[in-house]
């Protein structure tokens, strides 16, 4: 196994550390370092900067938009994004319908749909989570009933839709035949376009305030059969595929390493007893157990780009292990950081008569938001028991 980057993966890195360093705006770089909400706009434009350059879709075929960068090079990509605090891609036009489209989408559904993603054109969001339905996925119920004129009547209600209220598509599982025995059977993958009449997003607020997901209604809205991606009831297999897509990255390896450098230098400033809270000892183990963690982390993530770059395996049920480590790790750094900031950070936004800066007041809310990561892309609990089964055989 050779964990080390050869001579032209380092050529690389600095090629592509050197065009982030003249091509992310400083006030979006503000933005995602200050852990600030970002508008649609601010996403949109980083978007379009990277479809300028053509690096914003580095796993697509080439024919379509991708960059033919092997696995190693996307991985460093990837990270160096993180460490550059870019924006991120957001994934559900660019990493989650896109493949899936690639995969089972029509060449009609091709054309029209990928480069106005790979553009920014269309924003999407991803319809799977029902009320009930959420690790239990395949017991959905919205249904889909197809009429004589070529369209399906879908109604029924998504849950914790993130990004809704932004969105001009959506790809939802729906049921098309809910007489099957079984219950993955029977469920179909439809583009439903979220200006349709019948479609009504509310806003759900999450524990720090902000409104990033959402419940979405569907009151007999019609959806041209075109707009259904592989078979009718088929949907599962496309489901499924998608997933493994949706956790590849979630790891964020190189946004953890910039937030360990921020915490570390909040905590050499923070005074402990008159000392900074960094030579104090149990705040020092924490810390440590975190950044081996993290460099666990990178390494487990390398041995299996390694395995990838010799048998082009694709890593299957070990996305779980990164997907449990990294957002644990998230997680840790956020509390962390609200230690390292003393009794300031409990507060959710400044106060004008104390001491506060933009930054302190901002790690309440992302410690409270960032209790999300455990629980989406399928719950951590939810990955244990797929490295038990697939991995461990259990
Ligand atoms: C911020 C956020 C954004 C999201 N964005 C989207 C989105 O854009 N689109 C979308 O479709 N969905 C989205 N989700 C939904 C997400 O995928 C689900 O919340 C997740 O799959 C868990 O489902 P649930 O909420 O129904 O909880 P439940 O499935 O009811 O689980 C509740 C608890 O029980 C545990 N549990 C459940 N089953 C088992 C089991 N078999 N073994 C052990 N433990 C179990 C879970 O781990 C969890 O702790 C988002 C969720 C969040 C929090």
């Amino acid at each position: 196994m050779d964990l080390n980057y050869s001579p032209d993966e380092l050529a690389f890195r600095d090629e592509v550390r050197g065009w982030l360093r003249s091509n992310l705006p400083d006030d979006l770089r503000a933005k995602v370092e200050g852990y600030q909400e970002l508008s649609k706009d601010d996403l949109l434009r980083w978007h379009k900067i990277l479809a300028k350059k053509g690096w914003v879709a580095p796993d697509w075929p080439t024919e379509w938009g991708g960059t033919d960068w092997n696995v190693v090079q996307r991985y460093i990509w990837e990270e160096e994004c993180g460490f550059a605090a870019t924006p991120m891609v957001v994934p559900f036009g660019v990493r989650m319908c896109a493949p899936v489209l690639l995969r089972f989408g029509t060449d009609a559904q091709k054309k029209k749909f990928l480069p106005r993603i790979y553009h920014g054109e269309d924003f999407w969001c991803q319809g799977y989570s029902e009320p009930g339905s959420g690790s239990d996925l395949a017991s959905l119920k919205t249904r889909a009933v197809r009429q004589g004129d070529g369209h399906y009547v879908v109604t029924g209600q998504k849950i914790w839709t993130t990004m809704a209220q932004h969105a001009d598509w959506i790809f939802c599982l729906v049921r098309t035949d809910g007489t099957t025995g079984k219950r993955q059977d029977g469920i179909s993958f439809l583009l439903i376009d979220m200006h349709t009449p019948g479609i009504t997003v509310r806003p759900i607020v999450l524990l720090d305030g902000s409104k990033e997901v959402n419940e979405v209604f569907f009151d007999e809205v019609a959806v041209p059969v075109e707009n259904l991606v592989h078979e009718e009831g088929k949907g599962w297999t496309v489901a499924k595929y998608l997933l493994g897509y949706e956790r590849m990255g979630t790891g964020r390896i190189g946004a953890s390493k910039r937030e360990l450098a921020k915490l570390k230098e909040l905590a050499g400033e923070q005074l402990k007893d008159g000392r900074p809270l960094m030579e104090d000892p149990r705040f020092r183990d924490r810390l440590t157990r975190v950044e081996v963690e993290l460099m666990a982390l990178e390494i487990t993530n390398l041995r299996f780009l390694d395995q990838m770059r010799r048998s082009g395996r694709p890593p299957g049920a070990d996305v779980s292990m990164l997907k449990i480590k990294g957002t644990e790790i998230q997680q840790a750094i956020t509390e962390l950081m609200m230690q390292a900031a003393g009794p300031l950070a409990q507060a959710f936004r400044p106060v004008d008569a104390m001491d506060f800066d933009h930054f302190t007041a901002r790690l309440a809310p992302r410690y409270c938001n960032l209790r999300k990561a455990t629980i989406y892309a399928g719950s951590n609990e939810i990955q244990r028991n797929i490295i038990a089964k697939a991995t461990l055989g259990l």
